[in-house]
């Protein structure tokens, strides 16, 4: 079975009808490339850590280029096309030819997915019934509230009541998974029951609430915190109290990122498993595993369980994928063992961190660790309980080889 992503392209909040208040691009600044995984040794800088992460695209795409893309690739794919996904930087709710693209894709006769609309681009809900007739099988649509007056304000949604009712009538024909980010005083409180509720009646399969971000810690690493000055957040903690008791009232799949998936137990699910656990390489060495602040109590849970988690090193970013070269410079490289092993995914490159993390005289080697020890809340909203243990088995052993392989014999 074989999935193809059509990307459509755009940018973030100028391809969208103007910015949401509380969108994660708004003011971004052009900054200098981070270094990322993807990166050659010898240059700091890719397409991925300069151009993609910053969504730096100049537009959306011709249709005709994503006709010629997509037909392209259709022919050297693999096996049946069992999903295909429309996605992009911009919103695809906002292309211009939406329904030539939407008519174009249909003809390959596999399930429709469309990775993220806020639906701001749709005016008329006839296209709901269009979409439906046309293959449309799942959507992420976000709700931000079921108020409308709320979507006006803070998604500048000009036709809010349409996309509401847009969202109704695909709620009860497909999977709809609808998203929403929590502002303290916004959209929180009775009015995210009220849209809970509002879900739920019209048969959406799940909800992805997701901690508004205001300062650089939660991940604005693109210069442009504080998104909005003066607005309070979450904190981890409440946050998390927050989707759990929610998912408890709801009979709909309620998920938060960070923090938690309560349906599942996850993330780090694995540590509800003794039985798992034991199942993982031992740790035999000492090296320094440095993660964001969220998920550190688990990694070194985890670890403790294989033996010695003693070399967990939590920075000051909550979300391990985001954490830059600064992050690395606030840590004391006193308190580090000389094998220092970096999340996957981190914006940093390496040849920069062991200059970094050299400073008190002692050379230190730094390795990439795996890309994922766990699935978050938007990750696992799709995902069964055993896809995500075994996500969790896979990334964790893989750390401990890396542990065991260049660690400190104890
Ligand atoms: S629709 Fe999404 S990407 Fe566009 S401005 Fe709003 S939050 Fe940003």
């Amino acid at each position: 079975m074989a999935q193809l992503v059509v990307d459509i392209g755009g940018r973030p909040g100028l391809d969208c009808r103007g910015f949401c208040r509380y969108c994660y691009f708004r003011h971004a600044k052009e900054v200098p490339p981070f270094g990322c995984r993807h990166c050659p040794p010898f240059r700091k800088g890719c397409d991925h850590c300069s151009r993609s992460v910053q969504e730096r695209y100049p537009g959306f795409l011709d249709l005709r280029a994503i006709a010629d893309d997509t037909l392209a690739r259709l022919q050297v794919l693999e096996g049946d096309l069992s999903r295909v996904t429309i996605s992009g930087g911009g919103d695809p709710s906002c292309y211009p030819r939406f329904r030539e693209l939407v008519e174009l894709l249909a003809g390959m006769e596999a399930p429709l997915h469309i990775g993220y609309t806020s639906g701001k681009g749709f005016d008329d809900p006839e296209i709901a019934q269009f979409l439906v007739d046309h293959g449309l099988a799942e959507l992420s649509f976000t709700v931000f509230a079921a108020d409308p007056r709320l979507r006006k304000k803070w998604m500048h949604d000009p036709t809010p009541k349409a996309s509401l009712s847009i969202l109704e009538r695909l709620c009860g024909e497909i999977d709809v998974y609808a998203a929403a980010v929590v502002l303290p005083g916004v959209n929180d409180g009775e009015v995210l029951v009220r849209t809970c509720e509002w879900l739920e009646e019209r048969g959406a399969k799940g909800l992805i609430l997701m901690r508004f971000a205001n300062r650089a810690e939660n991940g604005l690493i693109l210069g442009n915190a504080p998104l909005i000055p003066g607005q309070r957040q979450h904190t981890v903690e409440e946050f998390r109290d927050l989707v759990t008791d929610l998912a408890s009232q709801f009979r709909m799949r309620i998920s938060g990122t960070p923090l938690a998936d309560p349906g599942l137990g996850s993330p780090f699910a694995i540590l509800q498993e003794p039985d798992l656990l034991a199942t993982l390489p031992r740790v035999q060495r000492r090296a320094t595993v440095i993660t964001g602040s969220v998920a550190a109590p688990f990694v070194k849970r985890v670890l403790d369980a294989c033996g010695d988690g003693s070399g967990v090193v939590a920075v000051e970013k909550d979300i391990a994928d985001l954490i830059t070269i600064d992050d690395l410079k606030d840590l004391d490289p006193a308190e580090l063992e000389q094998a220092v092993i970096l999340p996957g995914r981190a914006f940093v490159h390496e040849p920069e961190a062991q200059e970094v993390l050299r400073a008190d005289g002692t050379e230190r080697i730094v390795i990439r660790g795996p890309d994922t020890l766990t699935a978050d809340g938007e990750t696992s909203m799709g995902m069964a309980r055993e896809d995500v243990l075994a996500m969790e088995l896979e990334g964790f052993a893989a750390l401990i080889r890396l542990i065991n392989q260049f660690g400190r014999v104890l």
